[in-house]
């Protein structure tokens, strides 16, 4: 009963998206009911044929009926037009704003939202799901309204001519309605599997494309063909029992039909019934009857249409309901200090795994540099990504300026940094393009070259025919990871934030392109804030602290010489490298 509840409530909000077009959608209807008034009006017109033309020998009523024929076909073909141009008008713009809204919301879901939920599923939903709500719902309305319309008239003539006949109708009715029950409920059921396993199919797929150098590398062709063979199989079975649940429903129902048609001779056989019905009546009711078949079979189909689009609205509302990224925040400011303080601050993932960070404090003065170091897995990205609010810390307190991030208006907060990570992302576009992106305001080409050169990008593409301009490809596959890092580098440089956070930046990088890069760097963090997580410990001999992290908390800390000084764990590994080099 829940369920009921909830799918009307799914169907209120999907009727708010079509009230700004109910003009379109009531012409439409209007279409629609006229198309069944056309045909119903044609068949009223039987017994006149067969009684006054045909029985009586009258042509001038055939004559007229020759000429009426051609007529209402064309207003038949009018109100066809009508009703389905303004209907797909209807539904392809509620389509495309179910999709706007899908693609905005998922761009202000948080990190984690993203963390839990796979690609490929939310692709999905924007490509096919909304889709479906559309062409389901479409056609249940256009059947609802135009076969229901057509049924009532049908019923009109019927007991128009006979109502002892008709009322056999009254017996079958509740019948039909029972079997159509049965089956939505079935429907229903169905129709969300579809959706699950066309979103398996879906991620199963974007895998396998994403993954292909590995899945070729390491022999998973049969693998990833299994799974995909078994999500594929799904999808097929449960659209196979969306047919069986279908044509089943249709052959009851026709069955039951028959019996009233069988009735109706039987109790026509009675002779004072005889004597009441011309040969027109008759003709006129059992066209009727007959008619009614096929309006009823789409009816009964008109559910599963109608579940169909109520599923697919549910699980785009069910995303449209993720609450966005929390920004509470109203502290505004131009451009921070760039003071930066951590007070206490633990964090972990999921409520299962193990705290990615505990109790850490640390502070850094503007201008200066921090340098994190740590086995992967200590919690260093986790440092970056707590500061760009991509998560919220629970315990403890990051400050920036002295302000509680989570005070800050989000957008603020997140232009004050310039984050050049581990993984680079790059946009299907020029390079020049690709390093503009996180500019604020417009820049001009000098400044993108400029970034460029500083940021060694041009030492690649001068040797490109197209230089700056030339289109990287999807990710920037057509990049080395050193290229693409250098790009970054150059993104972040444009983007002049206050702080900035170099989250092994130059791990993809040979040692000569990186010493290049690291006076580039140098001489930006002259005055910036920055946080620099490095791998290579000779990048960050000039910090001014050094945090030594392991499994989350701050084992040592301390400027380069104290840490050589102490003889701690940085001393180890700083020893391991030198050695390592050499
Ligand atoms: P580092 O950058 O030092 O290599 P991270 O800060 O990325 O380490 O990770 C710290 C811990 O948090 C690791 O145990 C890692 O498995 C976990 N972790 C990192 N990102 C996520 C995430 N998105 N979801 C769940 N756990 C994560
Ligand atoms: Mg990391």
């Amino acid at each position: 009963m829940d369920l009921e509840l909830q799918r009307k409530q799914t169907l209120r909000r999907l009727m708010k998206y079509i009230k700004p077009y109910r003009g379109a959608f009531i012409l439409s209807i209007i279409g629609m009911i006229g198309y069944a008034a056309v045909d119903s009006f044609f068949l009223s017109q039987i017994q006149t044929l067969i009684d006054d033309g045909l029985t009586d020998q009258n042509s001038r009523i055939l004559m007229i009926g020759a000429l009426f024929v051609p007529v209402i076909f064309i207003v038949r073909g009018i109100f066809n037009f009508v009703s389905s141009y303004f209907l797909s008008w209807v539904g392809f713009k509620v389509v495309t704003r179910l999709r706007q809204q899908l693609f905005e919301h998922m761009m202000q879901l948080p990190v984690s939202f993203h963390d839990q939920h796979s690609t490929g599923d939310l692709i999905s939903k924007i490509t096919y799901t909304t889709q479906q709500i559309a062409e389901a719902s479409s056609r249940a309305i256009l059947i609802l309204i135009r076969e229901g319309a057509f049924v009532i008239g049908l019923l009109t003539i019927m007991f128009y001519h006979s109502w002892q006949l008709s009322l056999v109708f009254l017996i079958v009715g509740p019948l039909v309605a029972k079997v159509v029950a049965v089956v939505s409920k079935r429907f229903r059921q169905v129709s969300n599997r579809i959706q699950t396993a066309m979103g398996n199919v879906t991620t199963t797929a974007e895998q396998m494309l994403n993954g292909h150098k590995v899945v070729v590398m390491y022999e998973g062709q049969e693998r990833e063909a299994d799974s995909f063979k078994e999500v594929n199989n799904v999808t097929r079975n449960q659209n196979m029992k969306l047919v069986i649940a279908r044509t089943l429903s249709t052959s009851v129902i026709q069955f039951i039909a028959s019996l009233s048609l069988a009735m109706v001779l039987f109790i026509l056989s009675f002779p004072d019934m005889l004597e009441e019905l011309s040969g027109g009546a008759f003709a006129a009711l059992l066209a009727a009857m007959m008619m009614l078949l096929r309006p009823l079979k789409q009816l009964t189909n008109v559910n599963s249409d109608f579940q169909r689009g109520i599923a697919a609205a549910q699980s785009v509302f069910e995303v449209l309901d993720e609450r966005p990224e929390i920004d509470q925040g109203e502290h505004r400011i131009g451009r921070a200090k760039g003071r930066i303080e951590f007070e206490n601050v633990s964090f972990t993932y999921n409520e299962t795994d193990a705290p990615a960070l505990h109790e850490v404090s640390f502070s850094v003065e503007p201008g200066k540099i921090l340098a994190l170091v740590g086995r992967s897995g200590s919690g260093k990205s986790t440092i970056s990504n707590l500061l760009t609010r991509f998560y919220d810390v629970e315990c403890g307190k990051i400050l920036l300026d002295g302000v509680d991030i989570k005070d800050y208006e989000l957008k603020c907060l997140r232009r004050q940094l310039a984050v050049v990570s581990q993984h680079v992302t790059l946009f299907n576009e020029s390079i020049a393009n690709n390093i503009a992106y996180g500019a604020m305001g417009s820049v001009t080409p000098e400044q993108i070259k400029a970034a460029a050169e500083q940021a060694y990008v041009t030492e690649f593409t001068d040797d490109l025919p197209n230089g700056l301009d030339t289109t990287v490809g999807e990710n920037g596959v057509m990049l080395s990871g050193g290229q693409r890092q250098r790009i970054a580098i150059a993104r972040a440089l444009l983007r002049d934030a206050p702080i900035l956070i170099l989250d092994e930046a130059t791990s993809a990088l040979d040692t000569e392109s990186e010493r290049h890069i690291q006076n580039a760097l140098s001489a930006l963090q002259r005055d910036r804030t920055s946080i620099v997580i490095a791998h290579r410990l000779s990048t960050i001999e000039n910090a001014d602290e050094i945090l030594v992290l392991e499994d989350g908390s701050i084992l040592e800390r301390g400027s380069h010489q104290e840490l050589l000084e102490s003889e701690g764990a940085y001393y180890q590994l700083y020893n391991l490298q030198f050695s390592g080099s050499h």
